[in-house]
């Protein structure tokens, strides 16, 4: 099975608990006003990769915390699914998601791809990005969204979220940046200046 691959990063530290490996995964329809990744959209954006591909490279990081955004997550699930399970065949690790759907709205589509990949999340973050309730604090875009817990390992995490104010990383390569987390509205739109 493929993934449709919008980046990926390993040793990210800004989108959940202790070093993680970062996986955006390509195609979102929503099109919310003020989206920070307005190139993950296009389905025929990013790039094609076998699943078993990257399930060495997660492995291979030696990571035990990975965690999946977007894009929408959950319009990739059966591939994400055999992902992760091929990733815990080896490792115990743990999965946070970041969806534009609400944890209803997925119950509500009875897709069994969908329920799978959910059963495989200890933490989700539902609900799609609205910039008038973009209030800069942790873990999430806007105040509707919420942190989920699906098993209890990320407690800790959960109980911070929203509470503290955010904080992003710089990861430099040759003469090209790339940031990870979730900037303010006001750096945002500083570094959609620099581009
Ligand atoms: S759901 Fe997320 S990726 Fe999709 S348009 Fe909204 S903010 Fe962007």
């Amino acid at each position: 099975m493929n993934l449709r691959i919008h980046a990926f990063k390993d040793g990210i530290t800004k989108l959940g608990p202790g070093v993680r490996f970062g996986l955006w995964t390509q195609g979102c329809p929503r099109k919310c006003p003020g989206c920070m990744t307005p190139d993950s959209q296009p389905f025929n954006g990013g790039f094609e990769a076998e699943v078993d591909k990257i399930a060495e490279k997660i492995i291979a990081s030696g990571r035990i915390g990975l965690t999946i955004s977007g894009g929408e997550p959950f319009f990739q699930a059966a591939a994400l699914t055999e992902l992760i399970e091929k990733v815990k065949a080896v490792r115990d690790v743990g999965v946070i998601v970041y969806t534009g759907y609400t944890i209803e709205e997925i119950n509500a589509c009875n897709d069994p791809n969908y329920i799978k990949f959910l059963n495989e999340c200890d933490l989700i973050i539902d609900g799609r990005y609205i910039d008038e309730l973009n209030d800069g604090k942790n873990g999430r875009g806007s105040s509707n969204q919420r942190a989920i817990a699906i098993t209890d390992r990320y407690n800790n995490f959960v109980s911070e979220f929203g509470t503290k104010s955010r904080e992003v990383e710089f990861f430099y390569k040759e003469d090209s940046f790339s940031m990870v987390g979730i900037p303010s509205k006001e750096m945002l739109e500083r570094l959609k200046k620099l581009k």
